[in-house]
């Protein structure tokens, strides 16, 4: 800084002002320029370098119960620590805890805590929108992996609060050695306990290289699956979904739209008998005193959201039926226009409604007589009970006959006020 003062504003500097590459469309020329080469080489290459080795190094039984091990403490690395811990803050953890949630979250090869964090928190305040920086609206596969093979404009992602983050020592010491965490959790730790059985290739293709493919294929399901596939049972104006084969596939994040829902619950199934493994695994460390302070939302809060939900579903299927003519879209008639009218047509009130059954006369389960014998007449307490108590789908049928209303309810109400008025 020469510490002269200028009279050109930042802005106008020229740097903020070049368009950003993933907002120019992909022709034949630039399409090299909008793939982020690295992350190809990250998600794609290497383990496609993986596949090929796997021909020639053989499996062992022991690495490959080592790899699968590994899956489950990376996967829960991301789930529990990334995903529940440091983005939601659905329970807190001591030192112990988070040290080692940092690590085996590293070794899943999904950046730092804190920069997958800040991503989720864009994605739950801005889902489906242009600001989620993996809207499944944008397509399945964009929202799997896409989103990280394709540059994105960084500028585009919804702004989220992150001082939290920046306040946690344990995220801002493996944001800042990241490539130091990858090594170590990703590749030496797998191939060194591979190593204790001399199966020191094995535990790099299989226990490193392979698994840090499943595992990451596993958590980007979070993402597309659990945006795809499944129930709605909270909320249907958003794309979160629940499915018991996603919870499979993600270590128990499959209950999606709960979790969009009551994302600082600890939870992602509520059910006993629901698939979520990460759930069991916070509930055990704070048996072991590791981690405290597990949120829960109210199961009346909870049930709200359901019930809500259903009556939705119940008055769009409400919405669909004929239901007759509304009241209030029927002409008014006086008492004595009624009479009149009932002369040369088979009318009958029932609670101050007029109802035309000259077509329903001979179709009366009740018989022709007892029908016609409420014509011109306030047939309300005869419907209601006095003769015969009927049925809700008799009600239901009554009410697509009706013709119009009565002014002032029914025949009592007309007598009365023709008393008052001498
Ligand atoms: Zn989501
Ligand atoms: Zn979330």
């Amino acid at each position: 800084m020469s510490g002269k003062p200028t009279t050109t504003p930042p802005v106008s500097r020229g740097v903020s002002k070049k368009v950003h590459i993933a907002d120019t469309p992909i022709t034949l020329r630039n399409w090299h320029q909008h793939i982020d080469w690295l992350n190809v080489i990250l998600i794609i290459g290497i383990p496609l370098y993986g596949i090929i080795q796997a021909f020639w190094v053989p499996l062992q039984l022991k690495t490959a119960i080592w790899a699968i091990s590994y899956y489950f403490f990376t996967g829960l690395g991301i789930t529990a620590g990334y995903h529940r811990l440091w983005s939601h803050s659905s329970y807190s953890a001591t030192l112990p805890l988070r040290i080692w949630l940092a690590a085996a979250g590293g070794g899943a090869v999904e950046g730092s805590a804190r920069w997958w964090s800040r991503l989720h928190r864009a994605h739950h305040r801005y889902t489906d929108t242009d600001q989620d920086p993996y809207s499944v609206n944008k397509g399945l596969f964009y929202s799997h992996f896409g989103w990280m093979l394709i540059k994105q404009n960084p500028k585009r992602i919804g702004r989220t609060d992150i001082s939290d983050l920046n306040e946690d020592p344990v995220v801002v010491w493996q944001h800042r050695h990241y490539l130091l965490v990858v090594a170590v959790m990703g590749l030496a730790v797998p191939m060194a306990g591979a190593g204790l059985w001399g199966d020191w290739w094995g535990g790099f293709v299989y226990a490193g290289i392979l698994r840090i493919f499943f595992v990451q294929q596993a958590t980007f399901c979070i993402n597309s699956l659990a945006h795809w596939l499944g129930e709605q049972p909270f909320d249907d104006r958003n794309s979160p979904r629940d499915h018991a084969i996603t919870a499979l596939a993600t270590l128990g994040e499959g209950y999606h739209n709960f979790h969009h829902e009551f994302p600082s619950d600890y939870r992602n199934a509520i059910e006993w008998y629901q698939y979520d493994p990460t759930k069991w695994m916070i509930w055990v460390w704070k048996q072991m005193g590791l981690a405290y302070d597990l949120k829960v939302f109210r199961a009346n809060e909870i049930e709200k959201g359901r019930v809500q939900q259903m009556q939705k579903k119940l008055d769009q299927r409400r919405a669909r039926l004929d239901w007759g003519v509304p009241i209030n879209a029927l002409p008014v008639l006086e008492w004595e226009e009624y009479l009149e009218l009932a002369r040369s047509r088979a009318l009958v009130a029932v609670a101050g409604v007029v109802h035309d059954v000259t077509e329903f006369v001979e179709e009366h389960p009740g018989g022709r007589a007892m029908i016609t014998a409420a014509i011109g007449k306030d047939a309300t307490a005869m419907f209601n009970g006095g003769v015969y108590y009927h049925s809700n789908a008799a009600h239901n049928l009554l009410s697509m006959m009706r013709v119009g209303v009565i002014r002032g309810g029914c025949e009592v109400e007309v007598l009365k006020r023709a008393q008052k008025e001498g």
